[in-house]
């Protein structure tokens, strides 16, 4: 008992090490930005259980109508809770228990009175609601509706709002932290349409020219994971019958013009699944199935329902993976997601790297589950795309969205391939990282929680790595000098990096010899061969400068 409580001291005492000193400079931040992004009691005084919201479409005036019933617990700790819809939105009226709420709205956030909420039984709100959403400019990276027409102009009517925020359509907590066990949806069109949503179909329910599809979600979920795909979709299924043999429906909504095509194209599913299911677990949601969904967009990672719109291309819109490589970037990266996104959450958008990183390492994993470790390199060779312009993991508690370039996606991806390395030792890292995937699936968490984990797993010490990989905008340097003037070369050999003390391995070859060194901020010195030298950047994120002997 003793060593585990000291252990326990020496992880709080290093994760503080980790989040201080940022350097980077960031915006001052607003009002508006704290009500959205900041746990204050008006939040943590709530835990919500289950939303069931219910909208009527109205296409014609890009509009909406609905009302969120919202349930949960209340720890009577605040005179008011915050649940949140943007202003553009309209409240008609908040109640419970028949009665009228009082409320006031300040930016995007509405403030409920509490005095009348039970702390022994659960409670239920209904907010009616409604007004004309958002539109996307460029979906899915701006958020919002996408007001879509397909070939023969019937409405293909699609969202995303990752980032952006789920309260543009519909109001709810809008935070990572809190995801509802379950969660109900009824979504009202027009009778030639159909409306697919996250989890199974309960029920499709005609009323005059409308149909109201009834859909239900059975596991926790990302409030920007909700979302409705409105068009004439022609539908198909199969199936996919896990490593020990167990069968998950797959269901496929695209328009009917791509019928064949899709048809062929998706077959690929099976194999990214099987990838995943190797390297982590079973499909996290396997009661809810798996889905796609043709969108007038890329992609998104909506939960069990996956938005898709790579137009039955390889690659990225066909390209971006190596030529002779042949499979789907969006199927590959949004199934990732219902891994690390959707099962594994971060509980702060300024940690989207728990999210990115981790899925698009998946997409190595991927080729490395197919087509062996050499293809992993060559794969993640299309992947040296980062611009080292600011840290990955940005400030806490504003909803943080500001990233200028792609570092969370493929500098985080070669940071956890980097960590592979460093580790040097397979059976160790991936038992990390299916070990750490089954210890917190279905949770939200937060970047402490991996490195710790990953520090007590492998047994390293890794604050310093973590901090200069995730904390600051550069990577470490490599600095070498040759002395060639004896029999032997002398390679002398340092680390430059922004975080104190910095350590950490590297490899090299010279001629068919490999040395592995591990490199501090003094400089060091080893007896290496003669012949040029290759420092191994296809296994470590580096920057490398040899310097001239005077
Ligand atoms: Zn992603």
């Amino acid at each position: 008992m003793i060593q585990k409580s000291f252990l326990v001291f020496i992880c709080i005492l290093s994760s503080l090490s980790l989040i201080t000193g940022q350097e980077f400079q960031y915006r001052q931040f607003t009002l508006a930005d704290s009500l959205r992004g900041s746990l204050r009691v008006e939040r943590t005084s709530t835990d919500i259980s289950f939303y069931d919201l219910d909208i009527t479409f109205n296409i014609e005036e890009k509009s909406i109508a609905g009302i969120n019933h919202i349930h949960f617990d209340f720890d009577g700790s605040s005179k008011t809770i915050q649940i949140d819809l943007f202003e553009n939105l309209e409240i008609t009226r908040i109640e419970s228990k028949g009665k009228t709420l009082a409320y006031e709205r300040i930016h995007n956030a509405i403030f409920i009175d509490a005095h009348t909420f039970s702390t022994e039984e659960s409670n239920t709100i209904a907010i009616h609601y409604g007004g004309k959403p958002i539109v996307a400019r460029h979906a899915p990276w701006d958020g919002g509706f996408v007001w879509s027409e397909d070939k023969t102009g019937s409405p293909w009517i699609a969202v995303a709002c990752e980032g952006f925020g789920a309260s543009s359509w519909w109001p709810n907590k809008d935070h990572l932290y809190d995801e509802p066990d379950s969660m109900r949806m009824q979504f009202t069109v027009p009778k030639e349409l159909y409306c697919v949503s996250n989890g199974n179909l309960l029920e499709a329910k005609p009323d005059g020219d409308k149909t109201s599809y009834i859909w239900q979600v059975n596991y926790p979920i990302n409030n920007y994971n909700v979302s409705f795909n409105i068009a004439k979709y022609a539908h198909f299924s199969d199936r996919y019958i896990s490593l020990d043999g167990d069968t998950l429906p797959l269901d496929y909504y695209v328009l009917p013009e791509n019928l064949e095509k899709a048809k062929k194209h998706f077959e690929q599913v099976s194999g990214v699944l099987e990838a995943f299911e190797f390297y982590f677990d079973k499909y996290p949601f396997w009661n809810d199935g798996y889905a796609l969904v043709e969108t007038p967009y890329l992609g998104m990672e909506h939960q069990s329902a996956i938005a898709y719109g790579n137009k039955y291309k390889r690659g990225y819109l066909g390209g971006m993976i190596p030529p002779e490589m042949n499979w789907d970037y969006i199927i590959v990266h949004e199934t990732g997601h219902e891994y690390f996104g959707n099962s594994i959450s971060a509980q702060d958008h300024a940690e989207m790297w728990i999210h990115e990183s981790f899925t698009t390492y998946m997409e190595a994993l991927y080729v490395e589950y197919h087509l062996g470790y050499p293809q992993v390199e060559r794969y993640l060779s299309f992947q040296r795309r980062h611009n080292n312009s600011e840290p990955i993991i940005g400030p806490l508690g504003v909803n943080y969205t500001e990233w200028n370039g792609s570092d969370m996606y493929y500098k985080g991806s070669w940071i956890l391939h980097t960590l592979r390395h460093v580790i040097n030792d397979d059976d160790v890292w991936f038992g990390l990282i299916k070990e750490f995937y089954n210890a917190y699936k279905f949770q939200n968490i937060e970047s402490a929680d991996f490195f710790n984990f990953a520090k007590s797993y492998s047994e390293l010490d890794l604050d310093n790595f973590f901090t200069q990989y995730l904390y600051r905008a550069d990577i470490p340097k490599l600095q070498y000098r040759v002395d060639r003037s004896a029999f032997r070369n002398t390679l002398y050999y340092r680390w430059e990096a922004d975080v104190k003390n910095f350590s950490m391995p590297f490899e090299l070859l010279v001629g068919d010899k490999k040395y592995r060194m591990q490199g501090n901020s003094t400089w060091q010195e080893a007896k290496i061969a003669r012949g040029d030298i290759e420092v191994l950047v296809n296994k470590f994120l580096i920057d490398v400068e040899e310097i001239e002997e005077e």
